[in-house]
């Protein structure tokens, strides 16, 4: 089929759009009526359950103490029963290996009653473990194929729910995936050990503080979701879209995103009914989704939950990606969750809102009311600052993919480089803090150094900075790097445990100096002054695409890692080991296997992506502009017959173009010949620096073409219509 007739199809497509099912109707049932409907949820368990088993089961979802094994039986037995109510006929332990997808297998309830007939079953040891025939997803070396049971552990802090499917319904079971001798092999596993490390820490750091509770520090998380929406017939048009959830090809379109005419625009009617009904689907199973609206580029859009603690907002930002894929096949859609489907056009983040909190308390990073409650949250904001200097490396390298390392850095998310944004007076209460000299600001007033006297502190939070990669926004830190299509997981593990072991640092430090006598806010100053001067440059508030800071941050010696191959290796340095294995979170062996695997994923995306542009050049794109020289060559010579002297300007470019597009293709067909490498970190290197250039070297001949080849001839979709046809 040919770009036209595509075209033609999506635009009756759009034109023609009628709903197939009855519209929904939020007032027959209510949103409230429909929240959270399918989801095993506290309470239904507290109705269900027998009031021991219950509050044995709160206590350890509220301390995370071990499950006692005694109540997996009534619990089982009542979760069976209130699936089979809803109209499931299986089961399915869900996990996320580190693939960063979700997974399942689904077991049916019924079981033959030797009788010829059935009965349904649960077993409750089956409730506990699984044992996924999963031997094929990545484990980097943990697990070799002959033993290769995985387990799947009940997570027992997150509710079951049920899934639907027009021809049923089944029960989903969050679990952790853990190879038989106890390593992680999933995103799961690796974050409540982290959040049990942030906790026990975070109780440490408030006690000092004068906190003396035994509540649990909970981090949170509240990721905005950025995606696109384009036509199902073009998605089935571009080979690229479908194999790579990005285009390899495409020029430019005339109109682009610079009119803005799409940011926060209304926002089209199909696309509202799609929004709609994945609202719906994600109220359900009980995902407190809040915003949605228009992107930046056209045909993008976002929406935001609102912000749970760490382990339930990441299945539920699975869940999320899940249903914002499946719902708009309905709608004749689909949606693209790569960072940068469009070379071009904004590429599509996550933004990560995290915070740390306790049920009284609230958020840590507010700043409060009270001299105590702000020695406090500078503390705690002087951590941070500690582990985003120390930890710099490690954040970019827990985001590093082959689709976000398009986005990174090109001017339309964070830099590679990660530095911190306070906004203007929080920066200046820090400065003043390292100068020894702490007098306040303008909005907050004077202030007096070394008595019990911290300034109360108006936070500028509409101070907003959106170029920074980790910024702080009022009330929480917003990390700003990870991609659209990542688990968020990465990122909540690697920030909870530099948080940990900085919280324990600033613990340290001052009780060295309150053993002496010192008074605990005196001391308090001195260790955020000692802070500032060792780690005060990694904070900027500036505008982090200017070309300025690249080499301001040079010259402040914060690494600047531009590609996942530069990246990656982060994850086994030796501090960084050293730290994920005094907070129990990943054991040397574990974090080698994930810096494996992720270079595995990375050298295997770029080989797809390589293999296929040879694939659409040669004989896709080339046939096209082949028979376009055709055409031209023979109107030429009937022009020439005809007496009349042919303008053959036209035909020189396209076979000019034709042979630099022959040419670069052969040359990236030659470097992908070789294929034995010292290591998967050399192949990375190679791909990144070999392979990279020579497939955007066959694009931009290509792309070039796009912009002479005679419109009916050529193959491939265009931009133009991909984005604006909706
Ligand atoms: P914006 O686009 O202005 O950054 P959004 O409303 O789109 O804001 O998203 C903000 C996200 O931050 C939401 O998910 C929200 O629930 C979350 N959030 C708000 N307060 C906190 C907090 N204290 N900790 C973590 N996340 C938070
Ligand atoms: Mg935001």
């Amino acid at each position: 089929m040919s770009g036209y007739q595509t075209r033609q199809n999506a635009i009756s497509a759009v034109t023609n759009y009628k709903p197939t099912t009855k519209p929904l109707n939020f007032a027959e049932t209510s949103p409230a009526e429909v929240f959270g409907s399918n989801v095993f949820s506290d309470k239904i368990m507290k109705n269900m359950l027998p009031k021991d088993v219950y509050k044995s089961l709160m206590h350890t979802k509220r301390t995370g103490e071990k499950m006692d094994s005694s109540i997996a039986g009534p619990i089982a037995a009542a979760m069976k029963e209130w699936a089979l109510s809803k109209g499931a006929t299986h089961y399915t332990h869900v996990f996320y290996p580190l693939t960063g997808l979700t997974a399942e297998k689904h077991d049916g309830f019924l079981t033959p009653d030797g009788d010829g007939g059935a009965f349904a079953e649960f077993d409750p040891k089956l409730l506990i473990q699984g044992e996924p025939d999963a031997s094929s997803f990545p484990s980097g070396g943990l697990r070799a194929t002959f033993e290769a049971r995985g387990y799947t552990a009940w997570d027992v802090t997150n509710p079951a729910y049920i899934l639907e499917n027009p021809n049923g319904t089944f029960l989903c079971i969050p679990t952790a995936f853990v190879s038989w001798t106890g390593h992680a092999l999933d995103k799961k596993t690796p974050l409540l050990r982290a959040n049990q490390a942030i906790s026990k820490v975070g109780r440490r750091f408030l006690n000092l503080f004068g906190d003396k509770t035994d509540e649990m520090v909970i981090s949170n998380a509240g990721p905005e979701q950025e995606y696109f929406l384009i036509d199902r017939n073009f998605y089935f048009a571009r080979p690229d879209l479908m194999v790579c959830g990005r285009t390899l090809f495409g020029a430019k379109p005339a109109k682009g995103q610079e009119l803005d005419d799409h940011y926060f625009g209304a926002i089209p009617r199909r696309v509202l009914a799609y929004m709609l009904e994945v609202e719906r689907e994600l109220y359900k199973l009980g995902v407190p989704v809040k915003t949605r609206h228009n992107e930046v580029a056209p045909g993008q859009f976002e929406l935001a939950p609102l912000f749970e603690q760490a382990n339930l907002a990441t299945d539920h930002n699975q869940m999320i990606m899940t249903t914002l894929k499946s719902v708009a096949k309905k709608y004749g859609m689909a949606c693209l969750l790569h960072e940068k489907p469009f070379a071009g056009i904004n590429g599509s983040g996550k933004h990560l809102n995290y915070s740390l909190s306790t049920p009284s308390q609230g958020s840590l990073y507010s700043p409060g009311e009270t001299p105590a409650e702000n020695m406090q949250f500078l503390a705690i904001t002087a951590a941070t600052i500690r582990a985003v200097e120390k930890h710099g490396k490690l954040l970019r390298a827990v985001v590093a993919s082959a689709g976000n390392d398009h986005r990174l850095g090109a001017n339309e998310a964070p830099p590679a480089i990660i530095s911190i944004f306070l906004g203007g007076d929080l920066a200046e209460i820090f400065n003043q803090i390292e100068l020894g000299d702490l007098k306040g600001t303008k909005a907050i007033g004077k202030l007096r150094v070394g008595v019990d006297t911290l300034p109360a502190l108006p936070m500028d939070s509409g101070d907003r900075n959106r170029t920074s990669p980790y910024a702080f926004t009022g009330n929480r830190f917003e990390f700003r790097a990870v991609g659209s299509n990542q688990s968020i997981a990465g990122a909540q593990v690697a920030i909870n445990t530099m948080m940990a072991e900085s919280m324990d640092y600033v613990c340290d430090e001052i009780e060295k100096l309150t053993k002496k006598k010192v008074k605990l806010n005196e001391a308090c100053q001195k260790v955020i002054q000692d802070i500032m001067k060792k780690h005060g440059h990694v904070i900027f508030n500036g505008d982090g695409y200017a070309d300025a800071w690249q080499k301001e941050a040079k010259r402040r010696g914060l690494p600047n890692l531009k590609t996942t191959a530069d990246a990656l290796p982060a994850i086994v340095d030796k501090e960084v080991i050293k730290m994920f294995e005094k907070y129990q979170v990943l054991s040397h062996d574990e974090l080698h296997s994930r810096c494996e695997i992720y270079h595995e994923q990375y050298n295997q995306h770029i080989q797809t992506e390589a293999d296929l542009v040879v694939k659409i050049a040669t004989t896709i794109i080339l046939p096209a502009a082949i028979r376009y020289q055709g055409e031209l060559a023979s109107t030429a010579a009937s022009l020439k017959a005809a007496g009349v002297e042919p303008r053959i300007s036209i035909l020189q470019n396209i076979t000019d173009k034709l042979r630099d597009l022959q040419k670069n293709t052969i040359a990236l067909e030659k470097l992908l010949t070789t294929d034995t490498f010292e290591s998967i970190e050399a192949e990375a290197r190679y791909k990144t620096d070999k392979i990279l250039p020579a497939m955007l070297a066959v694009r931009e001949v290509a792309d070039a073409l796009e912009g002479v080849v005679a419109d009916d001839l050529w193959p491939l979709p265009s931009y133009q219509e991909i984005l604006f046809i909706k």
